[in-house]
């Protein structure tokens, strides 16, 4: 039968195995993945996994099943090179054939640029990507050492939430002039600073960090931080390095450049999830979105792609995040024109805010602690259909289609 090889045992690659099993696929199937550990669950490592509530190797689908299914699991080994005419991938242990190849490889955290990077020694410097960081974390946070937190992003939010928790003295350093700086409209960012201040985190932003050093972090005016260790949240690159010379097309930020149906500029190769940016004839550009949702979805736009019958992958961006014992929901992507809609009194604890284009079409919604407003509006932005901006507005409306 038609050998598919997967590459990268993520979320993404676990999932196109177990789809094209369900939608019929009867040849070989092979996961490789470079941790030594079958696909496990990245959201948790930021949250549960830091405060000793969950150990986060708990695999996403039971290793049973996917014995069952006939997938061949290889873990601890590195996908080194691609060689498309021959039909293979090079690993550290030989190479491995493949009919149809899908790419799910994830992303890496960036390090700091430049010689800020932390040379090895200098301090106790972190990422947070898989399994083995968050428990290196998680000892700094049972230590209860102060810890700096190099951006103001998602992931900073959340540790910064988890470490106040566990009772570390926190400062958090953004070079942006606000938290999720290119993220969030500063409008809607803007309270979220006093999120910091309420749990005792020292925010600190137009941070610009030029250097890590044995006893902090060291700051483009001179100042320096003192920290017991550090953790550099500052976003994450396609893990895309090992393909370089294949031909495969990349875009500059490292994503594999995709159709809208997932597959790669070269025969029946497919990527999907951290490592892929789409093009989205909804929003007119092409997306890499580097969320929990959009690789689920992309692995079913894949089987069905390696099984010959190609499906358009153009779903709404959705995440979610847990900071500051809050629940944050995202749907949609506001265009440069549309205008903000705060549905109830914009200083109440729990909030929505909307984006409405010129026809009242909701474009985007974050909710704070509103999870029924996140589901009634995703429904909205899914289908563009226009709202009654008054009644929007009242929080006590359901929000529906005018
Ligand atoms: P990954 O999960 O990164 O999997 C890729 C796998 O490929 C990795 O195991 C990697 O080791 C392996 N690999 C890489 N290169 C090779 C190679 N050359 N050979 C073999 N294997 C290779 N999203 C949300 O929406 N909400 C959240 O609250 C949220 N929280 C998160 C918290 C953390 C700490 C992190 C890191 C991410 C979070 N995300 C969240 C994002 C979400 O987890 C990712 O979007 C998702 O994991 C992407 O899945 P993926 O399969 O594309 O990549």
């Amino acid at each position: 039968g038609t050998r598919v090889l997967i590459v990268g045992g993520g979320l993404a690659g676990v999932r196109t195995a177990v789809e094209l099993r369900e939608r019929g696929h009867e040849g070989p199937i092979t996961l490789l993945g470079a941790e030594p550990h079958e696909p496990y669950d990245r959201p948790p490592l930021s949250k549960a996994v830091l405060l000793g509530e969950a150990e986060g190797d708990e695999p996403l689908v039971p290793t049973a099943d996917l014995a069952a299914a006939g997938v061949t699991v290889l873990t601890g080994r590195r996908a080194v090179g691609l060689r498309p005419a021959d039909r293979e991938v090079d690993t550290g242990a030989g190479p491995l054939p493949w009919d149809r190849l899908v790419l799910a490889t994830g992303a890496d955290p960036l390090p700091l640029p430049g010689p800020a990077g932390g040379a090895p020694g200098s301090g106790d410097v972190h990422t947070l990507r898989t399994v083995e960081d968050a428990r290196a974390l998680r000892a700094v946070l049972e230590a209860r050492r102060s810890l700096a937190i190099i951006g103001a992003g998602w992931i900073g939010a959340e540790v910064a939430t988890a470490a106040r928790r566990a009772g570390c003295p926190v400062t958090v350093l953004e070079a942006g002039s606000q938290p999720l700086a290119g993220t969030l409209p500063a409008e809607v960012a803007a309270p979220m600073r006093a999120w910091y201040a309420e749990i005792g985190a020292d925010l600190r932003t137009d941070a610009r960090v030029t250097g890590i050093g044995p006893d902090g972090v060291v700051l483009a005016d001179g100042t320096a931080v003192a920290a017991g260790a550090v953790l550099v949240g500052i976003g994450a690159r396609a893990a895309t390095a090992w393909t370089a010379g294949s031909g495969l097309p990349l875009g500059e930020d490292g994503t594999v450049t995709v159709d809208s149906a997932l597959r790669a500029g070269l025969p029946d190769i497919w990527a999907a999830g951290d490592c892929a940016a789409h093009p989205s004839a909804r929003y007119g550009r092409r997306m890499a979105v580097q969320h929990w949702d959009d690789a689920l979805r992309a692995a079913a736009t894949v089987a069905a792609g390696v099984l010959g019958e190609p499906v358009e992958h153009d779903p709404v961006p959705y995440f979610w995040s847990e900071q500051f014992g809050r629940m944050l929901q995202w749907v949609g992507a506001p265009g440069p024109g549309d205008r903000l809609l705060y549905r109830g009194d914009p200083a109440d604890p729990t909030r929505t805010v909307l984006w409405l284009d010129e026809r009242d079409v909701p474009t985007a919604v974050l909710t704070v602690d509103r999870p029924r407003d996140l589901a009634q509006a995703r429904r909205a932005v899914e289908r563009r259909t226009p709202v009654d901006p008054d009644r929007a507005a009242d929080p006590g409306v359901p929000l529906k289609a005018a």
